[in-house]
């Protein structure tokens, strides 16, 4: 059993013990334990062969017998009686929005809920909002948010699916029956969010590969099983996963078709008629039509087959239809933003405000992934959820950068910045006093989420307009699968900062990927630059600038849009204009 299975395991259990209102410091050893486990640098095997456990930080004698259990036995006896013991619906109910482990208790103690339909019924018949604590406004929430599940049906993000994706990946090309294996479709065009995960094998064994799929402990149903294709759905997260089975010939023929975007595919399928020939997952099959074109015996990549079809090779990112194939016909397409191009990022948090790590803890992490530059930017008093700072903090803070800057200790220089809120009327939290002790401010808005499209941009566009506006953070406020974007006209922001020589930042956090990769290509053409932004909130956050960097790539980003690719001295010199 790997460890993301184990961390998930002990994840688990603690949700399950909080559904059993155990003791708190028993649930927290086992979230920490996950965390713990998720986060190790050595083989989770060895450290149990070797009952070194207790020595990594996080886990306890408690949890390490349960660790090694698992992995020694790959199965837990605690865990499967624990979860007998509570109905199977109640930790469907914990994914509704603002259901905690304690409502869901009162909801099953007082009213036999175990399920979402019976919690829909409660909440029709009004018997929720009599319950002490809850009241109509949070029935109303409650209702809102099952409908909002159910529209959003079993996406996960994109972030979390590869979390599983990764694992079977592994698996699979462990298997000596596969020669060769790929992600496809929504996970390999790297989309925000994801249904089904795909795999695809070449096999000449097709049945090993296929027997291997379906008896997996991370399987929690087989949904259908034959030569050549399975679906399973995973135990964590219900998501479905297929598997497709082919010969290596047809490999790139079926990888390049379970890949594209339905629009992407249909288009590529009308130019390839027009050149005479049908295409599917199988091949090349001549229509009878006059042809030019010559059919090669073998093509073996999908790069021979963009060939074929006078196409440059598109990257996966690309295709959905958007411009992509007549570009690859004329050799335009760009060259995308890699990771290995950024040098720094600008949207980080400190325990100054809400982050879980303190300056130095996230710029030695900064140092540690090889960056020239780290941005700091807490929350500004507004934001007093989030423990934001007044002028003076602000001010403090700013000079602990310049000093810990002068002293040397790290080799990553840091830039003093900050959140800073937009208020309601589109002017700053800060006076322009302040700010422009920083080397650089980010605007952002926290709350009044209710304005309509004409103030909201309004606001927006006031605050842009600042002279110390530096860039705009996640500008339309969205959380994947949790929260709309709020009303905002965003070519008009796009405009507004250009015409201000100001950056819009695309938020890396996997649930926000804000502002959408679908405005960027757009946008990079009139002029506008970005600034790929983990939003970190601890060290382990700053690893979300490659969520940022999947979206950059399918929104056509170059290495020169995006302006934290530049290196110290250029990035200096750019702020200080
Ligand atoms: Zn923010
Ligand atoms: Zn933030």
């Amino acid at each position: 059993m790997d460890k993301h299975e184990v961390a998930r395991i002990l994840d688990e259990i603690g949700v399950l013990l909080s559904l059993k209102n155990e003791n708190p410091f028993r649930i927290r050893a086992y979230h920490n334990a996950a965390r713990a486990v998720e986060n190790l640098d050595e083989d989770l095997e060895l450290l149990v062969r070797e009952e070194r456990l207790e020595d990594v930080p996080g886990i306890g004698a408690h949890t390490a017998e349960k660790i090694a259990t698992l992995v020694a036995t790959g199965k837990l006896p605690y865990y499967e009686k624990l979860k007998k013991s509570i109905p199977s619906g109640l930790l469907e109910l914990l994914k509704v929005p603002g259901l905690g482990a304690k409502k869901v208790q009162i909801l099953h103690q007082k009213l036999k809920i175990k399920t979402t339909q019976d919690l829909i019924d409660a909440c029709k018949k009004g018997r929720v909002a009599k319950l002490a604590g809850f009241g109509e406004k949070t029935q109303e929430k409650i209702l809102n948010g099952i409908t909002q599940i159910n529209r959003y049906g079993k996406r996960v993000l994109f972030w979390d699916a590869m979390q599983a994706a990764k694992f079977i990946l592994e698996g699979l090309s462990k298997l000596k029956a596969v020669e060769k294996v790929e992600l496809a479709g929504s996970l390999r065009r790297k989309l925000e969010t994801i249904g089904d995960l795909d795999f695809l094998v070449a096999t000449e064994s097709p049945k090993a590969v296929i027997d291997w799929f379906v008896t997996q402990h991370w399987v929690s149903s087989v949904i259908s099983k034959g030569p050549s294709k399975a679906s399973i759905r995973l135990s964590k997260s219900g998501q479905q996963v297929d598997l497709r089975v082919i010969s290596e010939e047809q490999f790139p023929f079926a990888l390049m078709y379970f890949t594209g975007s339905k629009e992407h595919n249909i288009h590529m399928r009308q130019r390839t008629l027009a050149k005479g020939f049908s295409l599917s997952e199988y091949g090349f099959e001549p229509t009878g039509k006059k042809t030019a074109l010559k059919l090669p015996k073998k093509l073996s990549s999908e790069e021979e087959i963009f060939k074929f079809l006078g196409l440059d090779y598109i990257p996966p990112e690309l295709r959905e239809d958007m411009g992509e194939i007549d570009a690859a016909e004329k050799n335009k397409l760009p060259t995308l933003v890699e990771e290995k191009d950024i040098r720094g990022v600008f949207h980080s948090h400190t325990t100054d405000s809400d982050g879980h790590n303190t300056l130095e803890e996230m710029v030695r992490g900064a140092q540690e992934l090889g960056w020239e530059y780290i941005g700091i930017a807490d929350h500004s008093k507004s934001s007093y959820q989030a423990n934001g700072m007044d002028e003076k903090r602000l001010l403090a803070q700013a000079e602990r950068i310049q000093k810990l800057n002068r002293s040397k200790k790290f080799s990553t220089h840091i830039f003093a910045g900050v959140e800073c809120d937009i208020l309601t009327n589109g002017s700053l939290d800060f006076p322009n006093s302040i700010l422009k002790e920083l080397d650089y401010v980010i605007v952002a808005i926290h709350r009044s989420f209710q304005l309509d499209e004409k103030k909201m941009t309004a606001r927006l566009i006031k605050a842009i307009e600042n002279p110390y506006t530096t860039m705009v953070a996640h500008p339309t406020g969205r959380l994947l699968l949790r929260r709309e974007p709020y009303t905002i006209n965003i070519p008009k922001i796009i405009d507004a900062a250009i015409a201000n020589g100001k950056i819009i930042e695309l938020n890396a956090q996997p649930m926000r990927l804000d502002m959408d990769w679908r405005h960027w290509h757009k946008a990079k053409e009139k002029g506008l630059k970005c600034s790929i932004n983990p939003d970190a909130h601890s060290v382990h956050d700053l690893q979300y600038f490659r969520a940022g960097i999947n979206c950059a790539r399918k929104g056509w980003l170059e290495k020169r849009d995006v302006i934290n690719t530049l290196t110290l001295a250029k990035m200096t010199a750019l702020l200080k204009k």
